[in-house]
């Protein structure tokens, strides 16, 4: 029996159904049931099974009465030529909320047939050897993703392209590996070659410098799927949240003429010359006795410290003067300057303008409240994503677990090296099975199912 058959045994032959489309009422609703009863569900609601994969118009019965619940499209995906290597069937329905309840509460009195859980229907994708686990984690990343440069990057991941990578590594420490137990294994006997170890060790070497190479990509990948954080930092009353109003373009944060409103920080996601960026609005920075106020402002600096850029905001109107401020700011980070209220007193800005504190790389004049200014603001900070997000899309790595995963490969090949000279052959081979077992973890080859509850958590249902 083949590794995926075994697999497909081990898991829950429940057939399972779910709104697939978003929350209704909308145009059209589309219902997913897969699974071994998919087909005579199917022949249940619409009382024929259609031709494969041809789209078919049928009128969808409630079997209980014979209640005409609506028209739909019908599609039928016999196993194994379907999205999770099962049984499927989808119905397009209009997508009222009536005509849902009724088509989702009569496929629940059929026997067999149950609600399907958020993922359920990747996760069989997933353990009927449909997709491996990266590409698992690149669908979930299609979904999310709110940029076409993100979006582009999920699309190559869900085609596998860090998957087969995985693989043709993981092959190829398997066939090293085999080197080193042949000698093992056959170390009496005179037609096998002396020296097995040399070229495995050669093949090990090469291996984790490729490996390596990928890995020293400044973390790019990670960060084109998480987005540039920009923090907008500041004095309150300096206009703060009427700046990030206006990069958002709609009312995000709370704009009160009082200070210290704004306690917690807004988050507000960007599409900045097609990368993503998310924009933070921090509480206002000042010292304050309220406690509720201290915490925002605790919060404000952790997440401003953690930021890839800093706009530190002031209102020269008030002699909030760089070098007072600036000595609170976050220094670890990037810095702009950014001069607000430039509508209420121009000279008093340019004075300003022209002797900024050394820690800022860049100064702008802007005004948040009529928009002047802003564009050159923006125009910037795209020219800045550009650079930041440069060559991004390519980047093999884009999460945290795939960079453990290789990080830990190249820590066991380094290992096999380094007792390479001794001549501990058990050893080595101890060390190559390490890095095969790392690299079959990150496709979810092996050894998983610590992991897959977490990363189809986050999937939602009908998915
Ligand atoms: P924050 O505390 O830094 O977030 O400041 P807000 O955005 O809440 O702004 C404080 C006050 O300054 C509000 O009354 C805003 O309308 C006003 N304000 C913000 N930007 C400008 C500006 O460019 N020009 C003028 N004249 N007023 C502004």
């Amino acid at each position: 029996m083949s590794a995926v058959g075994r697999i497909t045994e081990m898991h829950d032959r429940a057939t399972i159904f779910a709104l697939s489309s978003g929350r209704p009422p909308v145009a059209v609703a589309v219902v997913r049931i897969c699974g071994p009863q998919a087909g005579r569900a199917l022949e249940t609601l619409i009382g024929r099974t259609p031709q494969p994969r041809r789209a078919t118009l049928a009128r969808v019965c409630d079997p209980a009465d014979g209640d005409i619940i609506d028209e739909a499209l019908a599609l039928w995906f016999p196993a194994p030529h379907s999205e999770t290597g099962e049984d499927m069937a989808e119905l397009q329905v209009h997508g009222g909320q009536a005509v849902i309840a009724g088509l989702l509460g009569a496929l629940g009195r059929i026997e067999g047939c149950r609600p399907a859980e958020p993922g359920e229907f990747t996760r069989r994708a997933f353990l009927n050897g449909r997709l491996d686990l990266t590409e698992v984690e690149g669908l979930a990343d299609l979904i999310a993703a709110e940029t076409p440069a993100q979006r582009r990057q999920a699309f190559r991941q869900l085609k596998g392209v860090i998957g087969d990578q995985a693989d043709a590594w993981r092959r190829k420490i398997i066939e090293t590996l085999a080197l080193v137990e042949a000698r093992i294994d056959f170390s009496d006997e005179a037609d096998v070659p002396e020296d097995l170890i040399a070229p495995a060790l050669n093949a090990a070497q090469q291996l984790r410098s490729m490996i390596a190479t990928s890995l020293a990509d400044g973390g790019r990948g990670e960060r084109l799927r998480d987005g540039l954080v920009v923090a907008i930092a500041g004095p309150p009353n300096a206009g703060k949240s009427t700046l990030l109003n206006r990069l958002a373009r709609r009312e995000a944060a709370i704009v009160s003429p009082h200070a210290g409103t704004t306690r917690d920080v807004i988050e507000v996601h960007l599409d900045l010359a097609g990368y993503p960026v998310t924009l933070l609005d921090t509480a206002g920075i000042r010292e304050s006795d309220d406690p509720i106020e201290q915490e925002g402002v605790r919060r404000a600096l952790a997440r401003a410290e953690a930021a890839d850029l800093v706009l530190w905001v002031i209102d020269p109107q008030e002699g909030q003067r760089p070098s007072g401020e600036a000595s609170r700011k976050p220094m670890k980070t990037e810095t702009w300057m950014v001069f607000n209220k430039a509508d209420l007193s121009v000279d008093k800005l340019w004075i300003n303008c022209e002797s900024p504190s050394a820690a800022f790389t860049q100064t702008f004049a802007i005004s948040a409240l009529t928009g002047s200014g802003i564009e050159a603001l923006i125009g910037a900070l795209s020219a800045y994503g550009k650079a930041y997000f440069a060559a991004t899309e390519s980047a093999l790595v884009t999460r945290v677990r795939h960079r453990h995963a290789l990080e830990e490969t190249v820590a066991a090949l380094d290992r096999a090296l380094a007792i390479g000279a001794s001549g501990h052959e058990e050893l080595i081979a101890e060390e190559l099975r390490a890095a095969a077992t790392t690299l079959g973890r990150l496709t979810g080859r092996v050894d998983v199912e610590d992991i897959l509850d977490v990363i189809f958590r986050d999937f939602c249902i009908g998915k």
